[in-house]
């Protein structure tokens, strides 16, 4: 998506500024918001904002479409900004400045570990009271053997003779910025500057090795399936000593065939027979902290919903459960023997409207229900 916004200003310029005041301006602010670096929330879409204005002012061309015409200018003559994203930066930076912004030192940066998922399945109820789970996961942690360096004990990496040890290669290439000098990642050495040549016998020269481990997870209650759990620097262990990634342990809240969960309420369904329903019944429902039993009045009707409150799912680092609702279902019988067919007739018979009729109060009732 372009900006909107002025490209002057994004990048802090006057609009008489020559060349190199705008290459200053657009240094500057990639070193100030560049995503490895900034903290700011919204340092991504500023630095978008910035590379595209520095894109548009750095060429003679789109400079002067832009300064007559503006944004609408750009588009009818075709620009878009140049997509990329921001695992390639690095490269980015490599194309408008030759070399890496932070100079050598970036490249030589240590990269975090990498993360990695796990999954574990929990019963409703246990979602409902919070539970722990110990989880097994495979991760690569730092070779003992080599101390992570990666060469057998005894010897050590040597200078790459493809890049003499920079880790990068300088290449020309085009692109939409016109011609430059774009180094690359040097390919023999995979960016590290050193080669190994006798590899560490236990990782093979990896550096790494991997290990079954296990973690001992609290599962707070209110969990909602799919949720995930981010346990901070248990992931695989980072190039040469770097930060460890994190391990996300994806929730899975196995269905509950009781009950339908909606957010942090629970329904339910109870079956009362037409007796149950006409003469009233005590009937054990089922509910998140074990069975309850519930009266229901003569002449319950199918479809009342009757509300237990407090007694759904826990808010998730809140306060408070939400509600169980329970619908009334009446069961109709589906095969009379023929005293039961005779004693129905005979009730028919002896039924009229004033057998059927609701109470005043009873739509009333119904709908506090619901409230
Ligand atoms: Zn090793
Ligand atoms: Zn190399």
């Amino acid at each position: 998506m372009a900006t909107t916004r002025d490209y002057y200003e994004v990048l802090g310029v006057a609009r008489g500024a020559d060349e190199a005041e705008i290459k200053r301006a657009f240094r500057g602010l990639a070193r100030e918001l560049h995503p490895d670096v900034s903290e700011a929330p919204d340092a991504q879409e500023r630095f978008r904002d910035v590379v595209e204005a520095y894109e548009v002012l750095s060429k003679r061309e789109t400079r002067e479409l832009y300064d007559r015409f503006g944004h609408a200018g750009l588009r009818g003559g075709g620009f878009t900004p140049t997509q990329f994203d921001f695992g390639s930066l690095n490269d980015l930076f490599a194309a408008f400045f030759g070399d890496d912004l932070f100079g050598v030192g970036a490249r030589a940066t240590r990269s975090r570990g990498g993360d990695l998922g796990v999954r574990v399945e929990i019963e409703l109820v246990e979602a409902a009271g919070g539970t722990k789970r110990e989880v097994p996961f495979p991760v690569a942690v730092t070779c003992a053997t080599c101390s992570g360096s990666g060469a057998a004990p005894g010897s050590s990496p040597v200078t790459c003779e493809t890049c003499g040890g920079s880790g990068r290669l300088q290449r020309v290439s085009r692109s939409a910025f016109g011609e430059f000098v774009r180094s690359q990642t040097c390919p023999a050495c995979r960016g590290a500057g050193q080669q190994i040549q006798d590899p560490c016998p236990d990782c093979h020269g990896q550096g790494r090795t991997v290990e079954e481990r296990k973690l001992e997870v609290e599962i707070p209650p209110g969990i909602h399936d799919g949720q995930q759990i981010r346990i901070s620097g248990e992931g695989h262990a980072g190039d040469g000593g770097a930060r460890a990634g994190d391990v996300y342990v994806e929730v899975r809240v196995k269905p509950d065939l009781r009950f339908v969960r909606e957010g942090d309420d629970i329904f339910a369904t109870v079956d009362l027979t037409i007796t149950d329903a006409a003469l009233g019944a005590t009937v054990t429902v089922p509910t998140l902290d074990g069975e309850t039993e519930l009266e229901f009045p003569p002449g319950t009707q199918p479809g009342e919903i009757r509300v237990l409150r407090g007694r759904g799912m826990p808010v998730l680092q809140g306060f408070g459960r939400g509600d169980q609702r329970v619908l009334v279902n009446v069961a109709v019988p589906r095969r009379l023997t023929d005293e039961q067919r005779r004693l129905l007739e005979q009730f028919a018979r002896s039924a009229d409207d004033e057998t059927y009729s609701a109470d005043d109060g009873f739509f009333e009732k119904l709908k506090s229900a619901f409230r």
